[in-house]
């Protein structure tokens, strides 16, 4: 001890000054288990003192312990010592070795150049260092190399190992639930049945709907669970029954290991710099597309279903994703446009999206995006059911050589799900029981005598009853609310229905869901073309190849009211002769109707020659005129204000002044004037022809 102390690099100066025994360890895992290393880092401590410190004088830094040395971000107990060093507090910082204080030369040197400054020693279990000392400085440089060359041939070995494991297939990566290690390590099916049955009914459900929601609605319906296998630790292998969310579903979907391929390199970790932030750096995990990558390898070990079908599992999801909704089909919804998600716009070549009028029953598609994003017209509007009909026609033909083995599939697919759904209940309930039955064997296995045991056991055979007794009453629930096994009569029926496919596709029972589901196996997309009198419609088959057909455009709402041509003609026949109230009883007697289907008034006509612009040519005036007729063929002032097309006021002064014949049965009442021909000829006032302005319609 003497020696050391006489060692001329320690000076009085340096033990006036702090010790700094810098603790660390890169993991948690580390600091946990390899606790011999933690205990020699801080036996520094007793270092330190041997070395002529004072306890007091000794500072322990052990604030970084979990963190990787691999740079001094984050590393607030590294920040606190250049700190320290830096302000001149430090006479010394004890380390195990260079590498625990830093794996990156910049860091070490940063801390040896102020260390230097400062005329700070660093000491480790070797030696003890002055860096203002050249040959020291030297050595540490060296030490400091060597220690981040170290942590590189350390990543690279671990990296190399396991890549070269994974390139073998014998990476032991966590199985997902279904999959287990057996005693020899190869990955298998789970034995546990009922496991093996979730996982199934899982693959199944999204073959049968395409659609992941589909699933979790399923599985909370039936009020199924999903397994869960715990990994490592104390709990490795536990098994636990958890309700299935969306994100499990995409999670098992995604997931290849199901089809028995073991992939490596699915994700990808980058590290980048964080800007607006002290130094640091986050790892940020991608995943990687299915063609690039790394390590691929086939019939690895037993799976649930085929790669092939996993590939098409694959396309159906990115098929559903609706981020990016203008490239793909997006999954069926329940709505009745028998298109939705298939139809794209002739004009532009975008997806049309869908949109319902008239209370939501008729159903049109629109391109709208051009106007949605960049505020520019909308590019077609084509209402919907012609296009559907038109559609499900041709689909219908389509399908006709196939309808058999629709119809099998349709029949096993029913019964299939009730079995699955039953199957797995059975499951549930045979664990249930056989547990309870382990506690009652336990209970009954004890002595009697021990009645602490005995009070504990009896306790736990009687939740387990419990439970066994809710499992049952739950079933019971479900199973009063699922679909009855289908009578030999019912079966016969939906043979009957698939044989007339048409007949299922137009059933009330056929979901548009389903109408829809069964129009994508065989249509990829449609796309539709407004012209002039017809709409464009193209299929294009699963198969690739195309099938063109035109669909009438309806008419407009405002033709659909508009008065036929044909009844304009004719009133322009009669203006001329007759009035608007005899031209109405004409057309009515001819059996026409206006263009909402209504019998024809006198206004009615009116209205017809106001706006195709019809003149009256009638002697005796256009409208009215009968109504307003008294027996001995007097007209009312109203009326004869029209005839001679002036005002009432000017009748009733021409009545005054002689000009007119009138007479009045009592002073204030109506004026009835005589009118002929001739007078009608000689006081008319020509009519304006201010009809022009709505000629257009
Ligand atoms: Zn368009």
């Amino acid at each position: 001890m003497t020696a050391i102390r006489s060692t001329p690099k320690i000076r009085p100066d340096h033990l006036d000054r702090q010790a700094f025994v810098y603790v660390r360890q890169s993991t948690l895992f580390q600091v946990r288990e390899n606790t011999a290393s933690t205990a020699r880092q801080y036996d520094l401590v007793q270092r330190a003192h041997d070395l002529g410190w004072s306890k007091a004088a000794i500072t322990v830094i052990d604030r970084d312990q979990g963190r990787s040395g691999a740079s001094a971000a984050d590393r607030d107990g590294f920040q606190f010592l250049i700190a320290q060093v830096g302000l001149g507090q430090a006479g010394a910082v004890l380390s195990l070795e260079a590498s625990r204080l830093a794996r990156s030369c910049t860091d070490w040197h940063r801390l040896l150049e102020i260390c230097a400054l400062t005329d700070t020693l660093v000491i480790d279990e070797d030696g003890i260092y002055d860096p203002s000392q050249y040959a020291d400085r030297l050595l540490l440089g060296i030490l400091g190399t060597m220690s981040e060359a170290e942590l590189h041939w350390l990543r690279n070995r671990l990296l190399g190992g396991k890549l070269a494991r994974a390139e073998q297939g014998e990476l032991r990566l966590r199985p997902p639930a279904g999959l287990v290690f057996d005693t020899a390590r190869r990955l298998v099916l789970d034995p546990d049945e009922e496991v093996q049955q979730a996982v199934r009914l899982l693959f199944a459900l999204f073959e049968q709907t395409g659609s992941a929601r589909a699933v979790v609605q399923h599985f909370a319906e039936h009020r199924l669970l999903f397994p869960e296998r715990l990994w490592g630790k104390a709990r490795d292998g536990e098994l636990l029954w958890k309700p299935l969310r969306h994100g499990r579903v995409l999670d098992v979907l995604h997931n290849p290991r199901y089809a028995g391929v073991f992939v490596y390199g699915r994700t990808q970790t980058r590290t980048r710099a964080l800007p607006h932030e002290t130094p640091r750096v986050k790892g940020r995990t991608r995943r990687v597309a299915l063609a690039d990558w790394p390590i691929v390898r086939h019939n690895a070990h037993p799976g649930y279903l085929s790669w092939e079908q996993f590939l098409r599992n694959q396309q159906r999801l990115d098929d559903n994703c609706t981020s990016r909704a203008h490239d793909r089909r997006g999954a069926v919804r329940a709505g009745a446009a028998l298109l939705q998600g298939l139809v794209l716009c002739g004009r532009c070549g975008r997806r049309m999206s869908v949109r319902y009028t008239r209370n939501g029953t008729t159903p049109s598609y629109e391109c709208t995006q051009v106007h949605k994003q960049q505020g520019g017209r909308t590019c077609q509007f084509i209402r919907g059911d012609g296009v559907d009909a038109a559609v499900a026609r041709l689909f219908l033909e389509a399908i006709q050589p196939a309808h058999l083995e629709v119809s099998l599939a349709t029949l096993a697919e029913i019964e299939d799900q009730a079995r699955q759904a039953e199957r797995q209940w059975q499951l549930r309930l045979e664990r249930a029981r056989y547990e309870a039955d382990l506690a009652r064997r336990r209970f009954l296995a004890i002595d009697p005598e021990n009645r602490l045991v005995g009070r504990n056991l009896e306790k736990d055979w009687n939740e387990k009853l419990t439970a066994v007794d809710q499992l049952e009453r739950e079933q019971a629930a479900v199973l009063a609310r699922a679909m009855p096994p289908l009578s030999v009569a019912e079966r016969q029926h939906i043979l009957n229905l698939a044989e007339d496919l048409p007949a299922l596709w137009h059933a009330p029972t056929t979901t548009a869901a389903e109408r829809k589901q069964l129009l994508r196996f065989l249509i990829q997309d449609v796309t539709l073309t407004k012209r002039e009198r017809v709409i464009a419609v193209a299929i294009r088959w699963q198969t690739q190849a195309c099938t063109l057909t035109e669909v009438p455009r309806p008419p407009r709402s405002c033709d659909s009211r508009r008065t036929p041509a044909a009844v304009v003609e004719r009133v322009r026949a009669l203006a001329s002769a007759h009035s608007d109230g005899q031209i109405a009883q004409r057309l009515n007697a001819e059996g026409l109707t206006s263009g909402t289907g209504k019998p024809f008034t006198a206004a009615r006509v009116q209205w017809v020659r106001y706006a195709h612009a019809i003149a009256s040519g009638c002697p005796e005036g256009p409208n009215r005129v009968v109504k307003s007729q008294r027996g001995d063929g007097r007209y009312s002032t109203r009326a004869a204000a029209e005839l001679l097309n002036v005002d009432i006021s000017t009748v009733m002064a021409w009545c005054r002044s002689g000009r007119l014949d009138g007479i009045q049965a009592k002073p204030h009442g109506p004026w009835w004037i005589v009118l002929t021909p001739e007078i009608i000829a000689e006081l008319r006032k020509p009519v304006r022809q201010h009809w022009g302005q709505r000629s257009s319609r």
